[in-house]
C-alpha cells in the first residue's frame, strides 16, 4: 500500500534553479517558465523525498515529512553504511 505522502513546492521560496527537475524519478515536477518556479504534479508524486533533500532552497516540503525529517533518514543511512563497512565517520561529520 502506498504511503500518502506528497511533496509541494512553495514558489515564494523557489529560486527556479530546477535542480529538482530532473532528480523526480516520476516526473512529477515540472517548470512554469511564466513565473520561473518549479511546481508538483501531485498525481504523479509518490513521495519519495529526493526532492525534499535536494532543493538548495529548502522550498519543497513533504505533506507528512519535513526537510529535517528526510535529512536524518539520509543521515542514519549513511551512519549504517559506515557502520556496516566497518568504518568511523569523519568527526567533522558528526552532528552536534
Ligand atoms: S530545487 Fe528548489 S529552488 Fe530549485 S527549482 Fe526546485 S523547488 Fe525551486
Ligand atoms: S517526493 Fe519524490 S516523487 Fe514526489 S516530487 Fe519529489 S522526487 Fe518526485
Amino acid at each position: 500500500m502506498m504511503e500518502p505522502v506528497r511533496a509541494s513546492i512553495t514558489t515564494e521560496l523557489c529560486s527556479g534553479c530546477r535542480i529538482c527537475n530532473n532528480l523526480c524519478p516520476y516526473n512529477a515536477i515540472e517548470f512554469r517558465a511564466d513565473e520561473e518556479v518549479s511546481e508538483v504534479i501531485t498525481a504523479l508524486c509518490q513521495g519519495c523525498g529526493a526532492c525534499v533533500a535536494a532543493c538548495p532552497s529548502a522550498a519543497i516540503t513533504g505533506a507528512h515529512f519535513t526537510t529535517d525529517q528526510v535529512m536524518s533518514q539520509i543521515e542514519g543511512i549513511l551512519w549504517d553504511v559506515l557502520e556496516a563497512d566497518g568504518r568511523e565517520p569523519e568527526p567533522e561529520l558528526v552532528p552536534a
